[in-house]
């Protein structure tokens, strides 16, 4: 009887699985730092601040010579490594995931004045359903950098007392054209305009009335509170992100709602395991890498040389001499990201057999793509044996997932810059409900799971 049931594969509950006092406190422990690091870090650089204050309290350096190294590049990607016990050469453990999230992007130019309104334009970045991230509050973050080089960090929404800013929405009264529309007709991203203030700026004589005086207010205070004057947007990134911290949800506290979790789930779970897994048998290398939702391109994506030039500094004085292809193809990595979890309201755009789901543990993608797997990273099977082995033989839930049915969409993620170089490469992370829109949702003990499943990896 038993023998014939375990020739069916089942899902394995990860509720099941960590049902301990042990594992119950452990993730509580984790799910609490995990809200407190999706709250602070809401931007790519706050996520920097946040990794560099991690790793060098945990003894890592500026310096690629070290056993424990690390390098920032801009402050918006960066690279983590610990030495193993085996030469590089002899393979190492990678985890790649990227920072950046889907975001409402200041324009250079976004001020202006319309019907005693100041706004902001904006240009969104990444995937977004526009209309999500209307009348919702939302927090400005960013960088100004004056043409003396002096630069300026702006955060306004997150602290409780702090104003926030909004883009407003047509009232339904008026909405009956509107209704009738594509949702893509109906949403334009030049009406994705910030409310920026409304009052006016005190006036002296009559004839010097300024043309747009609720603009002028604006700038006033700009000027006022960080100096900066409107071209100084020229050299500025500000982006409007949902304000507010990431909170538990559900009655069970079993899940946490939050902004940012693609990818920033995986950055954590990364780097948790890392700080964790202190004596490895191979190097351990962590890559977090911006511009992930735009197509990984620029100096700070995962299409750059910026891991090359790490890997071949390290190579210099770990293992003087050792050739760097030979590295590269002895490699093993994770593409950590998450995935698209089956919607018990939309399931028709899932396929239940190989759809990821919440409470199952992280999930692996063999691969990503679109319409015949274009563009995807098709993982090897001889490293997912393996995989299934140190996982299994750890008791961590885990499963395998799709993105969606064939044919109905389709999405990438950094498995192929990587794959490149010729090591093995899977994509794995935790499911997540309503991605990217201003508050995913994830699930606590996937958290938990993954960041076991992580650790396993760096392990072994
Ligand atoms: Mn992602
Ligand atoms: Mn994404």
């Amino acid at each position: 009887m038993s023998k014939k049931k375990n020739l069916e594969y089942e899902l394995k509950s990860a509720w099941e699985v960590y049902s301990s006092k042990k594992d119950t406190k452990a993730m509580d422990k984790l799910a609490d730092r995990y809200v407190e690091f999706l709250s602070t870090c809401k931007t790519e650089r706050l996520v920097m601040d946040y990794v560099r204050e991690r790793v060098e309290k945990a003894g890592f350096v500026d310096d690629l010579k070290a056993p424990k190294a690390f390098r920032f590049n801009r402050n918006k990607t960066c690279f983590l490594a610990r030495k193993g016990k085996r030469p590089l050469s002899e393979g190492f453990r990678l985890i790649g995931a990227h920072v950046d999230s889907p975001r409402l992007d200041l324009k250079q130019r976004p001020l202006y004045e319309d019907t005693d309104i100041c706004l902001a334009k904006t240009h969104y970045y990444g995937g977004i359903r526009k209309y999500q991230w209307l009348t919702i509050p939302l927090a400005l973050h960013g960088t100004v950098v004056r043409k003396s080089g002096e630069e300026i960090t702006i955060c306004i929404g997150e602290n409780p007392k702090d104003p926030v800013f909004t883009i407003t929405d047509l009232l339904p009264h008026l909405a009956h054209k509107e209704a009738a529309k594509t949702v893509d007709d109906a949403f334009e991203a030049e009406k994705l305009n910030l409310v920026f203030g409304q009052s006016p700026a005190a006036n002296g004589k009559d004839e010097d009335k300024a043309k747009a005086p609720v603009k002028l207010k604006v700038l006033e205070i700009l000027n006022k509170r960080y100096g900066i004057d409107e071209s100084d947007f020229f050299s500025a990134e500000l982006q409007a992100v949902p304000a507010g911290p990431a909170r538990f949800v559900g009655l069970d506290e079993s899940m946490i709602g939050g902004y940012g979790q693609d990818d920033r789930s995986s950055v954590f779970c990364g780097l948790e395991a890392l700080l964790e897994e202190t004596e490895p048998e191979f190097a351990q290398i962590v890559l977090f890498w911006d511009k992930e939702e735009i197509g990984s391109e620029g100096a700070t994506g995962a299409k750059s040389y910026f891991f090359e030039y790490c890997m071949e500094e390290l190579a210099e004085t770990w293992e003087p001499g050792a050739r760097l292809s030979k590295i590269f193809m002895n490699g093993s990595a994770l593409s950590a990201d998450v995935s698209a979890a089956m919607d018990p309201d939309y399931k028709d755009v899932y396929e239940p057999l190989n759809a990821a789901r919440l409470g199952y543990g992280p999930c692996f993608n063999k691969f990503t793509g679109h319409r015949g797997k274009v563009g995807a990273n098709d993982a090897h099977p001889d490293y997912i044996g393996w995989l299934r082995r140190i996982l299994d033989d750890a008791d961590i839930p885990w499963h395998m997932s799709e993105l969606g049915k064939v044919d109905v969409g389709g999405g990438g993620t950094v498995a192929k810059f990587l794959a490149v170089y010729g090591m093995d490469v899977i994509d794995v992370g935790v499911p997540v409900l309503s991605m990217h829109s201003p508050f995913e949702l994830a699930s606590k003990v996937d958290i938990y799971a993954c960041t076991l499943a992580f650790r396993e990896f760096l392990k072994r």
